[in-house]
């Protein structure tokens, strides 16, 4: 399926690499999505595979002054098992944790799981609601882009064939704040959830002073309910808010039925328990009753 398969030690090396080989070279991390890609033909024939995994920086995971990196190359199962990663950003060690399979998520990388940019990406949506910025590094330097700004359409990332993420960035966690992730597969599914949901908010008192909402698939590209934010935002999570909530994600939603997954009925179905739970779970962390 290639020519040349490349190994380079740094981004910069990376950088060169692409851009010495124009189209026909391609990033590869784990190669999990990208193998089958090519496999089944959706992705256009290439000569060279530029493997970034031995690059340090994009496999670092640690705090950087007031923030938490996450190197775009760091398999799942170490974003999962990360104490880092449970302290200060629940919804990605539960997102990271429940992907694939085992073996699956020893090689398959966070940075890969945006790049594919698929609507219902656990990795994604899990990022979205913790506010991540992605960092780009591109033959003309590198910029700090938010995580909804890399996405053109179902699997058309905004990236261009230049550039390539080098980690994410999140905010620290800080008191009564917290974050939870929830999905729905298929029985025997090891793939892409049914639907998946991850909310980060921030308590004050009895009220929820702020919150993000991420919830894949919801249209095209991974987003964010911003009209069920709406609804919750500066209330008490009650019956009667959470109800309210949920009509607005319904109204908002763009859900479709999947031949593999599941109908838009039964997604809309599993949209108000997965947006409960997740609630729920977050608030309790926060320290709500
Ligand atoms: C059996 C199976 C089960 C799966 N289950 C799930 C699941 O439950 N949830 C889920 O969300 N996904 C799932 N996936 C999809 C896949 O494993 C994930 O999306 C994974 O995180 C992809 O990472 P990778 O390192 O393997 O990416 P690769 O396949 O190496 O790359 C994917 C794409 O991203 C590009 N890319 C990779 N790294 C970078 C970078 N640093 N900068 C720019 N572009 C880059 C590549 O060029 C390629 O286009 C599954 C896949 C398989 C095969």
């Amino acid at each position: 399926m290639w020519h040349t398969y490349l190994r380079p030690k740094t981004v910069e090396e990376a950088l060169q690499m692409l851009a010495e080989a124009g189209e026909a070279a391609v990033l590869i991390a784990g190669g999990t999505d990208l193998m089958l890609d090519l496999q089944q033909g959706r992705h256009p024939p290439v000569q060279a595979l530029v493997d970034i995994t031995e690059i340090p920086e994009l496999r670092a995971l640690e705090i950087r002054g007031d923030e938490l990196f996450v190197g775009a190359g760091v398999p799942l199962n170490r974003v999962a098992a990360s104490p880092l990663v449970r302290e200060h950003a629940m919804a990605l060690a539960e997102a990271t944790s429940q992907m694939a399979g085992y073996q699956i998520r020893n090689v398959a990388t966070l940075g890969g799981n945006v790049a594919h940019a698929l609507p219902a990406a656990d990795g994604a949506i899990a990022l979205l609601a913790l506010d991540a910025r992605a960092e780009v590094a591109s033959p003309h330097g590198r910029r700090r882009v938010p995580l909804a700004d890399l996405y053109l359409g179902p699997g058309r990332s905004a990236l261009k064939h230049e550039e390539m993420l080098v980690g994410f960035w999140l905010p620290l966690t800080r008191q009564k704040a917290a974050s939870a992730f929830r999905r729905v597969m298929r029985p025997q599914g090891v793939a892409l959830p049914i639907l998946n949901t991850a909310v980060w908010l921030a308590r004050e008192g009895d009220r929820i002073a702020q919150i993000r909402i991420a919830v894949g698939p919801f249209g095209p590209v991974p987003r964010r309910a911003t009209a069920a934010e709406s609804v919750l935002c500066g209330h008490a999570p009650d019956e009667a808010t959470l109800n309210a909530a949920v009509e607005a994600l319904l109204r908002e939603a763009r859900f479709r039925t999947s031949r593999y997954r599941a109908t838009e009925t039964y997604r809309r179905h599993l949209a108000g328990i997965l947006l409960r739970e997740t609630v729920g779970k977050a608030w309790q962390r926060a320290g709500g009753e």
